[in-house]
């Protein structure tokens, strides 16, 4: 155990009327110097305030201070973080600047806040003398001080202490309670950040950071800062919050400062505390930057080094720019690995995170994966990811996948179900349920052309001749292949156009290295030729299902038959040139194309294969309205998954935009670990609320199975000590903060603090929640 004292001597020379009850009085009236010294001992909340008169013998305070602390002299160190003067006392207590003559005339007090006592609070002999002592209650309204006797053994209650004991023996008179129990006013919606700034004032480290003299790490330089107003304010606000004399705070001035830097939290609306959370930090770090000129460094090439390499210098670079609190807390590192769904090329990077965000999993809301298909032959099949209401209809999905493709007006999308390579439903009905759609079905979704709305939908189906293994070994058996392709065709009069639109679709899968490749411009002249007549076996003998006869034959090109729906031929063979003999009434008309070997190896088919199921589960075994475990959030953010089309990936080897897959892992742990539960989904035509009540661990939450490597487990441990909750709907709702303090749990609701029990910490309200490493 070690303790540090910090001190701190607000520049305006506050002054502070409430000097403890035997002293009010007068000093109503006096306005007594004050300076404030915070002792602060690791790995606990508990705290009080000690106030030391100067007059008094400094070398006699320190041992006075050391007493009542229960350590031994040479444990205690007291920091003067001023400027003003160095070594207040140093451990033999021989310094003592102020104690000059002329100083110690002044009525100057100091001010002890002490935080944590674990002996201290249970069971040591307290010895006070001339200190005052004060406390405060949870009750928080009310207060009272507590001055104590000289020499004399304060009733100390055997098992708790009475410095921490809530009895107060003034009742009603001033204030009372442990510091740090002070709450915030709402000034109309302003719980979200009540909520967020209680749960930062009570993050160890973080608050002592503020509380002392973080003024001189103030970048005045940096345009992305406030010329350390933000910080200036933020630190102001935490030294009113943790000020003895606990009457609820007005953050006021701090959320003018806040307007400034961030313009969206202007005005009395409700906000998400995340988002003021993230800001907040984010603002606090531009201002505290310790880096006064960013350099610039270029990443050395990261080809055939080791990770752990690669990860370090990522990090080194992250640090040479960016040197705050926030990042000593709160900042991790992610490996993030992007494979692209077409090169399967692996691009791994490795970036900072200051907290989570962990999906929880759905009741209402659910996403669909689709692939996407093209008519124009301009790109290649492609997959994304839409959010729809998990109850919606058919138009949800369309009207989703519409705005994810930025679909223009004279388009139309097509959207239907694949299996065994064939269309077997449409969605073409607007009002059919979502229901219907299962997650293990896939779904292709075919960019269409307005205006030709009124031609035919000729839907392409691929088969391909493969040997087969068995008592038939060696035959050529012909079977369906791929996802079907879609044009539309404003009018057939002969095959001519069937052909023309079937190649131009294959357009973008055409493999330009090919050994053919000559062949290409030619293609249309063999097939005019094969289609002319040259080969005339009977139609009825292509049958997906039927072995080919005696009169087996490969084509050289591409043989197209009317089908069925199934790609079972319905026996009109199409030629170039030779009048299409299409139903009147018809509107789809399905066609089987026959591949030649020499077409398999010009076109990549590989595309058109594996299509994605629409929604692979993240929480497999999770029934909607039953508890998850963060552990089994963390699984799901940490799942591999395609990217959404709003943050598409571009692969430098396929020279463009893509939906790559994401797989990410926690490479580095911050001290502090801000926890975001995604709560609130967002989606173009729906917010929503998630009430999924997550399991997450108080003591100890063990991430050593996340890390993607091993950084020894004893750092991977976390202990939570503050939640920001929210309670109702989106855009209405209400802000809480449960915070961990001196031992036990308090709700902060704006103005009200009040103890709750552990049992009751645990709600679906959890929203983000604070842990801190637990270092022992
Ligand atoms: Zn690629």
């Amino acid at each position: 155990m070690w303790f540090k004292a910090l001190k701190w001597h607000s520049d305006y020379c506050t002054r502070i009327k409430d000097m403890g009850c035997s002293l009010a009085a007068e000093d109503d009236e006096q306005d007594v110097f004050t300076i404030q010294i915070r002792l602060s001992v690791m790995q606990k909340n508990d705290s009080l305030v000690v106030r030391i008169s100067l007059m008094d013998n400094p070398v006699q305070l320190y041992r006075q201070a050391y007493e009542i602390f229960d350590v031994q002299s040479y444990m205690v160190c007291i920091w003067d973080f001023s400027g003003q003067m160095t070594n207040f006392f140093e451990r033999d207590g021989k310094i003592f600047p102020y104690g000059g003559p002329g100083q110690a005339a002044e009525e100057a007090l100091l001010e002890l806040q002490v935080f944590g006592l674990p002996s201290f609070a249970k069971d040591a002999e307290v010895k006070i003398t001339e200190f005052s002592m004060q406390e405060r209650s949870s009750s928080g309204g009310s207060c009272s001080s507590w001055p104590s006797k000289m020499n004399g053994t304060v009733d100390n209650q055997s098992s708790s202490s009475p410095l921490l004991s809530l009895q107060s023996r003034t009742q009603g008179h001033g204030e009372t309670g442990v510091l740090g129990l002070t709450g915030l006013l709402n000034l109309g919606n302003t719980c979200f950040m009540n909520s967020a700034i209680q749960c930062l004032a009570h993050t160890p480290k973080f608050l002592d950071y503020f509380l002392g003299d973080f003024k001189k790490d103030i970048n005045y330089e940096n345009p992305l800062g406030m010329n350390g107003e933000l910080a200036l304010s933020f630190g102001d606000l935490l030294r009113k919050l943790w000020a003895p004399g606990g009457m609820p705070v007005a953050p006021r001035l701090f959320k003018s400062t806040l307007e400034n830097f961030a313009p969206q939290f202007c005005g009395y609306n409700q906000h998400d505390s995340q988002e003021f959370l993230a800001f907040l930090l984010d603002g606090l770090h531009e201002d505290l930057n310790r880096v006064k000129h960013k350099p610039y460094i270029q990443l050395g090439d990261t080809e055939g080094r080791p990770v752990d390499k690669v990860a370090d210098e990522h990090w080194q670079i992250h640090l040479a720019r960016n040197d705050s609190i926030i990042v000593d807390l709160y900042h991790g590192q992610f490996r993030s690995k992007l494979v692209c769904p077409i090169c399967k090329r692996v691009s791994v990077t490795f970036d900072p995170f200051m907290y989570l965000s962990l999906p929880l999993p759905s009741t209402t809301m659910r996403t669909m994966t689709v692939t996407l298909l093209s008519t124009d032959g301009s790109v290649l099949p492609s997959s994304l990811t839409v959010t729809v209401p998990k109850y919606g209809r058919c138009k949800d999905l369309i009207q989703a996948l519409s705005t994810a493709v930025s679909l223009q007006d004279d388009e139309t999308l097509f959207v239907a179900e694949v299996y065994s390579h064939c269309i077997i439903r449409s969605l073409e009905n607007p009002s059919d349920s979502l229901a219907l759609i299962r997650d293990e079905d896939c779904l292709v979704a075919y960019r269409l052309p307005k205006e030709s709305e009124s031609g035919y939908l000729v839907v392409f189906m691929h088969q391909r001749c493969e040997r087969q293994f068995g008592f038939r070994i060696g035959r050529p058996h012909w079977s369906l292949f791929g996802t079907p392709l879609v044009a539309r065709i404003p009018s057939i009069s002969d095959g001519t156009q069937i052909h023309d639109a079937y190649i131009k679709l294959l357009q973008p899968l055409l493999n330009m290295d090919e050994d053919d490749y000559d062949d290409i411009e030619n293609s249309d002249d063999e097939f005019t030729k094969m289609g002319s007549g040259s080969l005339s076996n009977s139609d009825n003998s292509w049958s997906s299902d039927d072995e080919m006869g005696s009169d087996f034959y490969v084509p050289s090109d591409f043989q197209f038959h009317i089908s069925d729906e199934r790609g079972i031929l319905r026996g009109q063979r199409l030629k170039l040139g030779k009048p299409l003999d299409v139903p009147v009434k018809t509107t789809t008309v399905n066609v089987l194309v026959s591949w030649s070997k020499k077409m398999l190896r010009r076109y990549d088919t590989s595309h058109l294969s594996s299509l994605p199921e629409v929604f692979i589960p993240i929480f497999p075994d999770v029934k909607p309205q039953e508890s998850v475990s963060l552990y089994k959030c963390m699984e799901g953010f940490l799942k591999e998954e395609p990217l959404g089309p709003e943050d598409m990936w571009y692969c430098p080897s396929c020279k463009q935009h893509c939906q790559a897959s994401k797989k990410l892992d926690l490479w580095r742990l911050p001290e502090i670990l801000v926890v975001h539960l995604k709560r609130f989904s967002y989606s173009r035509f729906l917010k929503n609320k998630l009430e999924a009540y997550v399991d997450f661990p108080l003591d100890k939450l063990d991430l050593t199975g996340f890390l993607a490597h091993d950084s020894g487990p004893s750092l991977n441990c976390y202990r939570l000590y503050a939640i920001s909750n929210h309670y109702g709907c989106m855009g209405g709702g209400h802000y809480t903060a449960l915070v961990y303090h001196g031992n036990r749990w308090y709700e902060f609701n704006d103005k009200s603090v009040e103890p709750v029990r552990e049992e009751d910490i645990k709600t679906s309200a959890a929203y983000v929640l604070f842990y801190r490493r637990i270092s022992d």
